[in-house]
């Protein structure tokens, strides 16, 4: 009888033993965290291009920057914002309407982290911002999925890219985060197409979010509708500009965020968009578009 009992104990801590390890079964740890301040997020307004500033605890974190003719507008608007130090600075890609606008920004902030992909360009655009972070002694970042980083109470985990076998779609090589603050989550994905959303959708990482940056500027080419049934966000910000050369965003996404009762802010028709996160509620400084407008 003791015998058994004691076979018992053991298999129980070799169990116990293994869940530790594994963190199998210890899924209690990822309830959301209490929070105690807001988290702002910023959607600018920067023509056919990316860039958003997000805000926690004093801390400030930049995602692309615009078009290099954007650098100044956005820095202006940084300091606005009373934005001394970026914490972290995110490159989603090296496409000049995402970081044609970053040498301006590198150079006259402190940042202390800079993340970028691993893919060299043979452009000035890209030249221009490798310069200036030798310039200021920066040190790039590689983004490796399931890393984190903090800004204040909000945690910033990379979620993207997945995969290394692209070719030459600069897109897919997207770094892409979700930032958790208490209970609300904003998904950025860059302009990750179709071959990186699946694997994304793959690695099993909670894609889950409240708000989504629409991948690609509303491009057909990204938000499959398998992507937005794995997401599935409350709001899409569409960041865009009027008129622009591509038709973005195409109908199709449209349709696709349209049918899920999605509500979406565009950078085209409503300017710079601006949401804030108590932890539980999300609110943002305008209502929806009802446009449903395609750029094409
Ligand atoms: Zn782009």
């Amino acid at each position: 009888m003791m015998r058994k009992k004691t076979l018992r104990a053991l298999i129980a801590v070799a169990f116990l033993i293994v869940a530790l390890i594994t963190g199998y079964g210890w899924k209690e740890n990822t309830q959301p965290k209490q929070v105690s301040g807001t988290l702002t997020v910023h959607y600018l307004d920067v023509g056919q291009g990316d860039a958003a500033l997000i805000q926690c605890d004093g801390k400030s974190m930049l995602i692309d920057a615009g078009d290099n003719s954007k650098g100044t507008e956005v820095r202006s608007y940084l300091m606005k914002q009373n934005v001394e130090t970026l914490d972290l600075v995110i490159g989603t890609h090296g496409d000049a309407d995402h970081i044609g606008g970053l040498d301006v920004i590198l150079y006259n902030f402190d940042c202390k982290t800079v993340i970028m992909p691993d893919r060299k360009r043979d452009t000035k655009t890209y030249r221009d911002v490798i310069d200036t972070m030798e310039h200021k002694n920066y040190s790039l970042t590689s983004p490796k999925v399931g890393d984190t980083y903090s800004l204040g109470e909000a945690t910033v985990e990379i979620v993207a890219p997945c995969g290394d076998d692209y070719g030459s779609n600069e897109n897919d090589y997207s770094v892409g985060v979700m930032i958790t603050y208490g209970e609300s989550k904003f998904l950025f994905t860059g302009d990750a197409e179709e071959n990186a959303e699946q694997d994304m959708l793959q690695t099993g990482i909670d894609l889950d979010c409240d708000v989504y940056k629409v991948s690609h500027h509303g491009s057909s080419n990204a938000s499959t509708s398998d992507f937005l049934d794995a997401i599935l966000p409350e709001y899409a910000v569409i960041s865009c500009g009027e008129g622009n050369d591509y038709g973005h965003p195409h109908a199709e996404v449209l349709n696709e965020l349209r049918s899920r009762g999605v509500k979406v802010f565009r950078t085209d028709e409503q300017g710079t968009v601006v949401a804030v996160s108590d932890g539980k509620n999300i609110t943002f400084n305008m209502e929806p578009s009802t446009s449903w407008l395609s750029g094409r």
